[in-house]
């Protein structure tokens, strides 16, 4: 069985995969931290997004695979908390509009999947890499929601893996807003809502209550599943 979550960033939509994952036993696979991959080892490379030969040619180059925890094995190194840097997030939207390194991410999310049950969050699960999921949700809210819950995700980050720069609240919207921008005018991979999938509106809901209703969606398809 496949579930498909897309929607922008910090909709919820990695937390409520991860709860379906563990409740459920199911693999989880964050689609982002893929593209968060390519885009640090370019930093680190010292490659410029905009060389797209070149980011083709890093993206091949490496290995990855996903960890059970949703974080990324590029050649044998973990990586988590470095995908999450505002260095990242400056430039993740413009390195995964690039139709080939798409097309290499999706194959590495279909072989992983292959066979297995998955709970797999982006921007384009429900429409390019799992079009015929059992069940599709899209997640949402306010980009001022998102924004605080970036933050605060941020500040518990930088409590935790020591990081020095923390971005304030504003500059975490105007990074959402810019990625929410790009993402839905990508050429390829564009953000949007599946004609077949459920659209929830989080904005005023607690991270539980998103739950209760995922939950009772997914009950419901897989009782549908067994008649
Ligand atoms: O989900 P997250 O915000 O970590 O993803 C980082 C970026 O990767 C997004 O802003 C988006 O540009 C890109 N992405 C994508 N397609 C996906 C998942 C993420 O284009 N399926």
């Amino acid at each position: 069985m496949k579930v498909a979550i897309d929607g922008p960033a910090g909709c919820g939509k990695s937390t409520i995969a991860r709860m379906i994952a563990d409740n459920f036993g199911f693999l989880y696979i964050n689609s982002g931290n893929l593209y968060r991959a390519v885009t640090y080892l370019a930093l680190e490379e010292k490659v410029g997004w905009r060389h797209v030969p070149a980011m083709i040619a890093l993206a091949q180059r490496h290995r990855f695979d996903y960890l059970p925890d949703g974080s990324v094995d590029a050649d044998g190194k973990r990586l988590s908390g470095e995908l999450r840097t505002p260095q990242v997030d400056a430039i993740v939207s413009q390195v995964s509009a690039i139709p080939e390194i798409r097309a290499e991410v999706n194959a590495i999310i279909r072989s992983i999947s292959e066979g297995k049950n998955v709970v797999s969050e982006g921007r384009d699960i429900t429409t390019v890499v799992f079009p015929d999921a059992e069940v599709k949700l899209y997640l949402d809210a306010s980009a001022q929601i998102r924004a605080e819950r970036r933050f605060r995700e941020r500040l518990a980050q930088q409590a935790s893996d020591k990081l020095s720069d923390a971005p304030s609240i504003e500059e975490i919207q105007k990074n959402i807003e810019m990625r929410d921008k790009l993402d839905t005018r990508k050429a390829v991979g564009a953000l949007k809502i599946a004609k077949d999938a459920v659209y929830l509106d989080t904005s005023d809901l607690t991270i539980e209550q998103v739950y209760e209703k995922v939950y009772k969606i997914l009950m419901a398809r897989i009782g549908h599943g067994r008649k």
